[in-house]
């Protein structure tokens, strides 16, 4: 179920993960979405293709009293993912990043290193807002872990020392931060998110701190975000693709980030392909089936349309062209030469930003 198919107009915040490599990129998103499907059987994560939605019923269940989701009405959060810059750079929607936060993973072992460097970098040219995930905080020697505790609460029952040495460690990246031109402090400090970047200790092997990125996040998109979130959820859809995939029975596919509007099982659509746009007509538009069902049936479930934000694999022909990070466009009641103009001028850019890359 999409869940998100209702007129409201204001679409789920899309998130990447970014960091140097073994910072705990990918535990992070296990994390969240492990504690997420155990907190969630009401409401529940969905499976997207290539991203997972955590609705905000479940941010709440999760952060507990760090989240009142009465106060809240964006409908959760949709995390990318393929962590880490390479994913983060290919992935853009009208010039700018896909992603509308990001969540920069740091060890507080290691501190920055040059994979922190250039995400933090990238993230500053695109003015994408971040938090900083201080992680693995239960390496600190003495640590007694409180599985899935928000942060404040397990360090009130940590020893001096431990305290001591959290602190030093959680200085340390600020002052890191600050190099690197970024004023910021323990999130709960933090007044205006949009001048000081908030830093949330976690562990993603415990789950510690786990509450309270949940609710940074959701309160980050809920505060600042809510215009930039506003759309015509049922207008044609424009995405990204994510992926060109062969996949059997269905030929090659491509996985898409939608982030506005509705793609229909009968859109007519157009892809950024290596040799300009390519126009085809959708012949079906699939969803990851439930894990339960698979066994029987096929991996994917055909849905007769697809609301932002969400992940959706498009099977259609005359995709073998199609390229990694190009725009997707429903056409649907525009004139087809706008669209490809449209699709045209965003393809320049992913064109020159590979050249660039090597
Ligand atoms: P990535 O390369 O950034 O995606 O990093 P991974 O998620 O693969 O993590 C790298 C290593 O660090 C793995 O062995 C993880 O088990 C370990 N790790 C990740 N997060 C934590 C944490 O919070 N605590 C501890 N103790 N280990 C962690």
């Amino acid at each position: 179920m999409s869940g998100d198919t209702q007129h409201g107009g204001l679409r789920t915040p899309i998130v990447a993960v970014l960091g140097h490599v073994d910072h705990g990129k990918t535990s992070l998103l296990d994390k969240i979405r492990g504690s997420t499907v155990i907190e969630g059987e009401a409401g529940a994560i969905t499976q997207h293709i290539g991203a997972t939605a955590v609705p905000l019923d479940v941010v709440g269940e999760v952060a507990g009293s760090l989240v009142d989701p009465t106060e809240f009405d964006l409908p959760g959060l949709l995390f990318i993912d393929t962590p880490g810059h390479h994913s983060f750079t290919t992935l853009r929607s009208r010039g700018g990043a896909l992603a509308d936060i990001a969540i920069l993973v740091v060890d507080v072992n290691d501190g920055f290193q040059p994979q922190t460097e250039e995400a933090i970098k990238i993230l500053a040219d695109s003015q994408t807002p971040f938090v900083v995930a201080a992680n693995k905080v239960d390496t600190i020697p003495g640590w007694q872990i409180h599985e899935d505790a928000p942060i404040q609460q397990s360090l009130e029952a940590q020893s001096d020392r431990v305290e001591q040495q959290f602190n030093e460690k959680l200085y340390e990246i600020i002052g890191e931060l600050s190099d690197a031109g970024f004023t910021s402090d323990f999130y709960w400090r933090v007044q205006d998110f949009r001048s000081n970047v908030g830093v949330v200790p976690v562990s993603a092997m415990t789950g510690e701190g786990i509450p309270d990125l949940l609710a940074v996040l959701m309160g980050l998109a809920q505060r600042y975000m809510k215009e930039d979130m506003a759309i015509d959820v049922t207008g044609p859809g424009a995405g990204t693709v994510l992926e060109v995939k062969e996949e059997q029975g269905f030929g090659t596919t491509l996985d898409v980030i939608l982030y506005d509007g509705t793609i229909r099982a009968d859109d007519t659509i157009v892809v950024g392909g290596v040799n300009g746009p390519i126009v085809t007509d959708v012949r079906a538009l699939l969803k990851p089936r439930p894990l339960a069902e698979i066994r029987t049936e096929s991996r994917f479930e055909k849905v007769d349309e697809i609301a932002a934000a969400s992940g959706v694999k498009i099977a259609a022909p005359d995709l073998d062209d199609a390229i990694a990070g190009a725009p997707v466009r429903a056409v649907r009641g525009r004139d087809l030469d706008d669209v490809i103009a449209d699709v045209q001028e965003e393809l320049a850019e992913v064109a020159v930003d590979t050249g660039e890359e090597g």
